[in-house]
């Protein structure tokens, strides 16, 4: 079953009053600025980790490859902006990774192709999904990293792990600086979502069921909304 907690409602709320006054302002803007096809869609690159030969972590109870997984849930998101009237690019579309046919430094090139695209695209901001591990199977809930070095990151950071700590219900996680490659790659405000623990059985359960997903999901779109309006400029 779909539960959809208050203080998503709540955001939502505003955030849809938010929204047309932003499409407003949007819409007499793209009129000012068809001349010169400047695109005014707010954008957000997904970005599901690992990839191809790197399966990342493996679910305790399912056996899942956190690959796989983060890719369903990249999906998931992408349709979940799209209907909320933004644009959504994924880093990757299929299982492979992006190091091509490469046969050395893997590793290396994927993640240069990760950056390659998000320059590419210029968008508002990254949320690039994967899912946690940990050695004690009872630690669960989502954890949001952000690069120390960007405020505005940290805002985003700090609003989904809101969401995604009223979801899960378990304990307050704060969002964490964390020094990855991916948080440092760009100046596009970026996180990276743990978006559970696939070392705990129960995390592992809720993570591979579809309900679950689109809660999970649904409360990621709120903490970017809540971002996109109360702190993006
Ligand atoms: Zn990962």
């Amino acid at each position: 079953m779909l539960v959809i907690k208050r203080r998503s409602l709540v955001i939502l709320a505003g955030f849809l009053a938010c929204f047309i006054s932003l499409v407003t302002l949007l819409g007499a803007y793209q009129n000012l600025s068809q001349k010169a096809d400047i695109d005014t869609t707010f954008k957000v690159v997904i970005d599901a980790g690992h990839g191809g030969i790197d399966g990342g972590v493996t679910g305790v109870k399912s056996g899942v490859f956190e690959s796989d997984l983060n890719l369903t849930v990249a999906k998931k998101l992408a349709t979940k902006i799209e209907d909320a009237g933004m644009r959504a690019v994924l880093t990757r579309s299929s299982s492979a990774g992006l190091y091509g046919t490469a046969t050395s430094s893997r590793k290396k090139k994927d993640l240069l192709k990760r950056k390659e695209i998000i320059t590419s695209e210029s968008p508002n901001l990254v949320i690039s999904i994967h899912m946690n591990s940990f050695p004690s199977s009872t630690r669960r809930g989502a954890q949001v990293f952000f690069n120390k070095d960007s405020t505005i990151s940290k805002k985003l950071a700090i609003s989904i792990q809101n969401n995604l700590n009223d979801l899960y219900g378990i304990r307050d996680y704060s969002a964490l600086s964390g020094d990855y490659y991916l948080l440092k790659c760009s100046n596009y405000p970026t996180v990276i979502v743990e978006c559970g623990f696939l070392t705990s059985p129960i995390d592992d359960e809720l993570l591979n069921t579809e309900s679950f997903q689109d809660e999970l999901c649904f409360n990621i779109l709120c903490g970017i909304v809540e971002y996109a309006c109360n702190d993006y400029k």
